[in-house]
């Protein structure tokens, strides 16, 4: 006998949305409501319960909701009266203009800035991000719409996104996928003659198609290619189904739709930007798309190369190897045989652009660092680690000449900060929401009183309780945990007359990010977890990709650790990290820790979320920390000398944390008084509010990108391009000619410097040059003077005298200066010749250098 089982057939009843309400609509296709809290309270009080099961979705709360709730709303005074509060401040915040710091620096009538990124993490109804860039791309739009800044974004639409997460009872991550369709998530077609707009790419054999969508972002566009369009094959259909997923065809292909369609997204809509900034490798192809675009205007490719690149910015994100995309050679010729000869372009030119170190893959970080003139890290840190990095780019250039520089990431203070303290500093210092580039301001947070400060910690701590003790629960039932275990795991948080002392530890789990430092002495930390009088939780979440074994393997020590007896209630282990979740740990917890393993974390910015929220960072000076900690707002942990053996590098870390928790952090936070909450870890955690908000959020990041970066780049590239590109013309000639002497061209010290002279006095310096067809113009000699005392590299700055062309002796062209010693006592001199043109970008963009 066969059963036949009913075909289940699913009929979504969706409500017409009362003409008095109607701007829900409106407001549910804008990203503003990512970040304000009004608008996503609104939907909140029409149907909780609702606005929870959706995941906090506006759209998908609109097809859901009952016809009642939404009649029941439109006819409620108060419901209507906070709407059209809500609504009305929405309008104004369209209506702002630029904020000065901006109009100081780009012309929104002729500058436009276009940003490029393989995700972006708005927020958890918009899947398509999978960790610290996606949320950083996301910040990044923000701010820059919160500024007025000209800018556009453009990204990849993914319609399953990235995975969701469960693990289950032996500690397994399992990797879920789920599809979303484009109505429930924010965004709209981008029409055009009355159809959705597509673009197309070509690859081998065929052309592939993406249909384009918009995501608006208050002020800004978001653009978005999506290759699921019924042109194209089955398997092309699929390309931008997963971030993240598939195999190296599926990565370049992606890549090319993001770089390649992305320029041409841009192209079609008529948008011309001047300045283009690459936010990560993923999207360096542009740089390909952008030079052919030049090519066809009659340029040849060297040409065409400089215009591209003098109003490029590309950004590196990390220095640890699987974060930058290495493609096999051949892989890339395939994918991009029928788009580089169909532009033009030279497949040897295409691969001199993506080679590292001379090897035979395709580096997208070396594209992207070839095709642009403006380059950065996102911390002080990483910058320098950068720049050695990637040094292979400059060859002659030392590391830390070279034209790589550094801005810190920050983070979306609108976003990231609770509602509960945006309402106390609204009562102490109404106007802190344009303060946030001013950090004298902040010291009002010193003038709010510890009781009430704490009393707002302890709501959102309380929050957190709940929210952890829920998931957890919902988690472990369906795992099949006995029911005693379950409150066994939630006992020290479910007990809010403990207030345990909880620490936060959640990011993707990538094994440089060292999740299980702390465990290093299980005995220690046990006995420091479980005192009876002063109890510790831990609180750890993330996802690791589903290729990274090692990542998945922490995550079963972890989930192995919390079930062991002895610990727990103490070690607590939550699934499908996300950014609604971080909100919830972020602004609860009072300690969030971070362990990775220097110099890998490039900035960070789950500590700068948290400390906005008052949580006080633990954590290795690396990324952001570097920079942020000042001994008053917070607590740091040395790293140790990176050429020692990574065990011992990795207990002695662990030892120091564990020291700070034992010996500072923990009888900090339990040395109550009377008032029921330490006053000196109140002070320590304003300390850590106060001087990290005005520092490390979005606004001061996007303000720093605008003045050394778009501002500069939109001017070079508009010098570059005028007059039918002369100048990049003259440029790519003048490099060719350097290049093609340089190898011939070498600098002698003539004549011997006085070694000794008295302290006012000067000696001259005569340098002879054999410059090989080259003239003295093309060249800059100078001297770097180092007192002794300093490191072995000079840094080239105030102490810097050029020497002049002074004729010809021998053959050699002489150059000479006076140089008057700038310190007192020993001192080095060096010279160093470079080639020198007005019209680069960086006086050592060519790599090219040599030592007298
Ligand atoms: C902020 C954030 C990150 C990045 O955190 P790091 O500390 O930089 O690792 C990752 N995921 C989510 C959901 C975030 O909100």
């Amino acid at each position: 006998m066969i059963m036949h089982k009913a075909t289940e057939f699913r009929l979504e009843a969706r409500p017409h949305i009362p003409e008095a309400i109607e701007g829900l609509e409106v407001l549910a296709n804008d990203l503003f409501y990512s970040w304000d809290h009004g608008v996503r309270s609104l939907f909140a009080r029409i149907d909780l319960r609702l606005w929870q099961k959706v995941e906090h979705n506006p759209k998908l709360f609109l097809r859901r909701v009952s016809q009642t709730r939404l009649n029941e709303a439109s006819e409620d005074r108060a419901f209507m009266a906070e709407y059209r509060r809500v609504l009305s401040s929405y309008d104004a915040y369209l209506e702002s203009g630029p904020g000065a710091g901006v109009l100081e620096a780009l012309d929104p009538k002729t500058s436009l800035v276009a940003y490029f990124c393989a995700e972006f993490g708005f927020h958890e109804s918009f899947p398509i991000y999978s960790g610290g860039l996606g949320i950083l791309a996301g910040d990044h739009c923000k701010a820059a719409s919160d500024l007025g800044l000209p800018f556009v974004a453009v990204g990849l639409l993914y319609q399953q996104g990235y995975f969701i997460q469960t693990i289950d009872a032996l500690g397994q991550q399992i990797a879920r996928y789920q599809s979303h369709s484009s109505d429930e998530l924010p965004i709209t077609p981008v029409e055009r003659d009355g159809k959705q707009l597509t673009v197309s790419v070509p690859f081998p054999g065929r052309d592939v198609y993406a249909k384009v969508w918009m995501a608006r972002v208050g002020h800004i566009r978001l653009y978005l290619l999506d290759s699921n369009t019924p042109e194209n094959n089955a398997d092309d259909q699929a390309l931008t189904l997963q971030l993240y997923g598939g195999d190296f065809s599926t990565r370049v292909s992606q890549e090319m739709l993001l770089g390649i369609g992305g320029v041409r997204v841009l192209s079609e809509l008529g948008i011309k930007p001047t300045t283009w900034h690459i936010n990560e490798g993923h999207a360096a192809f542009q740089i390909l798309e952008r030079c052919r675009m030049a090519m066809a205007e009659g340029l040849p490719f060297s040409a065409a190369l400089e215009a591209v690149a003098g109003s490029t910015l590309f950004t590196t994100h990390t220095p640890v190897p699987a974060g930058h995309d290495i493609f096999p050679r051949d892989l890339v010729a395939h994918h991009l045989g029928a788009y580089v000869e169909d532009s033009g372009l030279d497949f040897a030119e295409v691969f001199a652009l993506g080679s590292k170190n001379g090897d035979d893959s395709f580096n997208m970080t070396s594209l992207g660092l070839r095709g642009s003139r403006f380059h950065n890290g996102v911390s002080r840190i990483h910058g320098g680690v950068a720049s050695h990095m990637e040094g292979d780019i400059w060859p002659q250039v030392p590391a830390r000449d070279n034209p790589i520089q550094y801005i810190t990431n920050g983070v979306h203070v609108p976003t990231f900060l609770a509602p509960e303290w945006a309402s106390l500093f609204d009562m102490h210092a109404p106007t802190w929401k344009s303060e946030l580039l001013n950090p004298d301001f902040w010291h009002f947070i010193d003038k709010i009183p510890d009781y009430h400060y704490w009393s707002v910690h302890k709501a959102l701590k309380q929050q957190m309780a709940e929210y952890t003790v829920r998931r957890l629960k919902r988690q472990h039932k369906r795992n099949g945990t006995g029911h005693s275990v379950t409150e066994r795991m939630a006992r020290q948080l479910a007990s809010p007359e403990k207030d345990a002392l909880v620490i936060g530890f959640a990011r993707r789990f990538a094994t440089y990010k060292r999740a299980t430092l702390i465990f290093s002495d299980l005995a220690r930390l046990e006995r420091l977890l479980t005192n009876p009088d002063h109890p510790v939780v831990l609180v750890f979440a993330g996802k690791a990709h589903p290729q990274d074994q090692p990542g998945q393997q922490l995550i079963k020590v972890i989930h192995g650790l919390s079930m062991q007896p002895s610990l727990m209630g103490h070690i607590i282990l939550l699934e499908n990290y996300d950014q609604a979740m971080a909100r919830r740990l972020l602004s609860g917890v009072d300690v969030w820790l971070n362990t990775p393993e220097y110099p890998k974390e490039a900035s960070g910015t789950s500590g700068e979320k948290a400390a906005l929220n008052g949580a006080l960072n633990l954590s290795v000076l690396d990324g952001w920390w570097g920079e942020g900690y000042d001994k008053t707002n917070g607590w740091a942990i040395t790293p140790r000398d990176t050429g020692l053996d990574p065990e011992f590098r990795n207990r002695e870390e662990a030892r120091d944390l564990l020291d700070l928790l034992e010996q500072d952090i923990i009888p900090l936070y339990y040395n109550r008084a009377s008032q029921g909450y330490s006053k000196g870890w109140v002070t320590r955690s304003k300390a850590s509010m106060k001087t990290i908000t005005p520092r490390f959020n979005a606004q001061r990041m996007v303000m720093d990108y605008v003045r050394n970066y778009y501002q500069p780049a939109t001017a070079q590239g508009k010098r570059l391009t005028a007059d039918g590109f002369n100048l990049a013309t003259e440029l790519a000639e003048w490099k060719a000619r350097v290049r093609a002497a340089w190898d011939g061209v070498s600098i002698h010290v003539r004549g011997c410097v006085d070694d000794q002279c008295a302290w006012d006095e000067s000696v001259e310096l005569s340098i002879g040059v054999s410059l090989n067809g080259l003239a003295p113009s093309d060249v800059r000699v100078e001297c770097l003077v180092t007192p002794e005392c300093a490191g072995t590299h000079a840094e080239p700055g105030p102490d810097r005298f050029f020497l002049e062309p002074d004729g010809e002796k021998d053959g050699q062209t002489l150059f000479k200066t006076q140089v008057q010693p700038p310190y007192p006592g020993l001192q080095t001199l060096r010279v160093r010749m470079y080639p020198y043109h007005d019209a680069l970008t960086h006086p050592l963009e060519m790599g090219a250098m040599l030592w007298a």
